[in-house]
């Protein structure tokens, strides 16, 4: 019978039934999986020194690992009570050396008969004998007339992941080495292509088996890196692809809206706002414009920091589709915050003549059915709310448009949900998280992004300081002197009561404390989410109208809050919050033209010795940022205002996997690339795949045979990922 890549691993050398279950158990079943089970690292055994030298080596601190040959003149098996010891004397032609065994010994035992030559790798140390000694080396026997053949030293090894389902079996590192080197030597010209061949010769890779081979042994770095990046270009640029295909398909949509543009409603709008708008706001305004005015529907991103005027600027868009006789939606991840762009808004368009709706969870049963009902009539132009906006019961009578704020709250599935509502509404999601663009690039491929880069002209940035409970005390008076200046404060704890379990600190514990002691002479406020809507609107309500001084909160305010004359916010257990939360929690002051204050308050002393933060990381070890990461997050916090510097510090701490909560998002995840370091690549990718479709959006041209192919095959499951709007 032909060899075929489908052969089962289990009629592979020393493989077998029992084996082939374990290595099913963890994806591998045919020939194939097997050939793409790369080495998780390679050992370079390369470098082959004689004991003299490494005598040298060792006594001057070398650390290393070596590869030595030498003849066997010894084979001792020691026993000291319940420890056994095998050792093996060697000489070569400047010395003697040992190897030494301590488990395992069953299987080493019989295998070194005094004559015998062998190749050893591992890492020498120096008995209190001066022996040189090496502890469980690898090892290869060599024979006369091949004494060149090494496998497990003398070169670059390949050396595998050893999953416990294969080590149940008895499979070692040893063992998996020589299975995987069968597979290979005897399969790896059967594989076919998966890349067309005008881009192999475009980057100068290899073909898919050479390319196969070289990573399992890559004869040098720059043949190894070569093969590399090919796996990682090709799964980069499949998923571009998939993208580029999906991309194509929305703007072949012609089903779409195309809105008439009233310049003279806009800037009167414009004109009546008491501020003007940043360069960059009137920016993304044009580019939703020119978007809306198009027969395919709008499909666009708007990132922009904390403070930086998103809302402003999805109300213009709001007006022109309304102004067209369409409805529009806004939803927004809290209640609050529902309730708070519901009261601004109104505010702002109280002149227009346009119906607004507010629509949440905790509305009365009486009151949500009228809402719903108007929305289906038509007698609401604009509705905001919540995910009840989503709800299956909600039907809109003519949805042009709608705008999802904050939009990395919401998972991937309820941005759907929203779209399917209608035909094809246009869409604007705004974020705050400020993902780098390598990430924005995958995550929001399939969406236009706009992006407010500078902040209105009247703000200043926020100072931050760090500071130990000690300091409390003292803050308490200063927020008191500030309460009399007419500023106010937020104070946020983690929790809302206390529990016995977790000893964090808990809201409504310390404003009972707070209101009576510190804070007898101001007014404080407390919210937290347990409480009733009307109660938390209420409270809101309050601040706002400055009725509180102080507002003790837990983080139900993190995201959107916008309270201008609050400047002043204190952060208690600041170091149990992420990066991107404490930059959420700060965003909620510095939205005025006062000067703001954030107080860091956390039990981890102010750890000087990692300052500078950004420049720290070229010379912190990663176990060093790992066991620093809390402290490394509060300077960060110190140093920098800038989200989108706080989101790169954040990416070195977290990994790209768990970045600003892209995880809740539905990040791709990819098994070579990383699209932090391979951002060249993924250019290439993106650029690569855009252009194919662009140029053969069916890709039905010859040359792009292969391509077809794969996207069939191999991808489709993945355009799930991709149905999103
Ligand atoms: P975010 O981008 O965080 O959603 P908002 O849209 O809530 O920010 O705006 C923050 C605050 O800044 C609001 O009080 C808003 O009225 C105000 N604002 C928006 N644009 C400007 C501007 N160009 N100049 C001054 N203030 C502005
Ligand atoms: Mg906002």
């Amino acid at each position: 019978m032909p060899k075929s890549l489908n052969d089962s691993v289990q009629f592979i050398k020393s493989v077998g039934p029992k084996r082939a279950e374990s290595f099913s158990k963890i994806g591998i079943n045919v020939v194939n999986d097997l050939l793409f089970y790369f080495p998780s690292k390679y050992l370079d055994r390369s470098t082959i020194v004689n004991t003299l030298n490494l005598v040298r080596y060792v006594s001057n601190g070398f650390e290393g690992e070596v590869t030595i040959v030498g003849d066997v003149v010894d084979v001792e098996y020691i026993r000291y009570g319940k420890k056994q010891i095998f050792k093996v004397s060697f000489k070569d032609k400047t010395g003697r050396f040992e190897c030494v065994w301590f488990q395992g010994i069953r299987f080493f035992k019989d295998r070194f008969k005094v004559g015998d030559t062998y190749a050893l790798s591992g890492k020498p140390v120096i008995t209190r004998y001066g022996h040189i000694q090496i502890a469980h080396p690898d090892f290869d026997k060599l024979t006369e007339n091949e004494s060149e053949e090494f496998f497990n030293t003398g070169k670059v090894i390949p050396f595998y992941k050893v999953p416990k389902e294969l080590k149940n079996q008895n499979i070692g590192d040893f063992s998996l080495r020589k299975i995987i080197n069968n597979v290979v030597t005897n399969y790896y010209e059967l594989l076919d292509e998966s890349l067309p061949e005008y881009l192999i010769q475009k980057y100068d890779y290899q073909n898919l088996s050479t390319s196969v081979y070289n990573l399992h042994y890559p004869s040098n770095k720059e043949i190894f890196e070569n093969s590399l990046n090919r796996f990682k270009y090709e799964e980069l640029f499949y998923f571009e692809l998939l993208i580029a295909l999906k991309r194509s398909q929305i703007k072949e949509d012609k089903n779409g809206i195309s809105f008439t543009i009233s310049d003279e409603v806009i800037d009167k709008f414009i004109d009546s706002l008491p501020f003007q708008l940043t360069n960059a706001q009137l920016k993304v305004i044009n580019e939703i414009k020119s978007d809306m005015q198009d027969q395919s529907p709008m499909n666009r991103l708007i990132q922009g920091d904390v403070g930086s005027g998103k809302t402003i600027v999805c109300l213009i868009a709001i007006l022109i589709a309304i102004k067209n006789g369409y409805q529009a939606a806004l939803m927004v991840p809290t209640e609050i915050l529902a309730n708070q762009h519901y009261l601004t808004i109104s505010k702002l368009l109280s002149e227009s003549g346009i119906k607004i709706s507010l629509l949440i969870g905790s509305n009365k049963s009486k009151k949500k059915k009228e809402i719903i009902e108007s929305i289906k009539n038509h007698e609401v132009d604009l509705v905001i709310g919540t995910h009840a906006i989503i709800q299956d019961n909600i039907e809109f009578s003519k949805l042009g448009l709608v705008v999802i704020d904050e939009q990395h709250r919401f998972g991937v599935s309820q941005r759907m949900q929203l779209i399917s509502k209608s035909i094809t509404p246009d869409i604007i999601v705004t974020t705050a998280t400020p993902i780098p663009r390598t990430l924005s690039m995958t995550v929001y491929g399939d969406l236009d992004i706009s992006i407010i880069d500078e902040m209105p002209k009247n703000r200043k940035p926020t100072k931050t300081y760090l500071r130990n409970e000690e300091a409390l005390p003292k803050i308490y008076k200063y927020i008191v002197d500030e309460s009399k200046k007419g500023n106010q404060t937020f104070i946020i704890y983690p929790l809302v009561e206390d529990s016995e379990k977790i000893t964090l600190k808990s809201a409504e514990t310390y404003y009972n404390d707070l209101k009576d002691s510190f804070f007898k002479s101001i007014n404080v406020g407390m919210i937290h989410g347990k409480m009733k809507w009307e109660e938390k609107d209420q409270i809101m309500l309050d601040f706002a109208n400055k009725k509180h001084d102080v507002l003790i909160s837990t983080t139900v305010i993190e995201v959107g809050i916008d309270i201008p004359n609050a400047n002043i916010i204190v952060i208690n257990d600041a170091s149990r919050f992420g990066l991107s939360q404490l930059h959420q929690l700060r965003g909620r002051v510095g939205r005025g033209n006062k000067q703001a204050t954030c107080i860091l308050v956390s039990d981890l002393t102010n750890n000087k010795s990692i300052t500078n933060v950004k420049e720290s990381f070229q010379y912190l070890s990663s176990q060093e940022i790992e066991k620093n990461k809390a402290i490394i997050r509060l300077n960060s916090m110190a140093e920098h205002t800038s989200g989108f510097d706080l989101s790169e510090i954040d990416l070195k701490l977290r990994g790209p996997g768990d970045i600003f909560g892209t995880k809740q998002i539905g990040f791709p995840e990819f098994k070579h690339a990383d699209i932090v370091n391979d951002y060249d690549i993924l250019s290439n990718a993106k650029a690569d795949a855009f252009n194919i479709i662009n140029d053969d959006p069916l890709l039905t041209k010859q040359i792009n045979n292969i391509i077809k192919e794969q996207v069939t095959k191999k991808y489709e499951y993945k355009l799930t990922y991709l149905n999103t709007p």
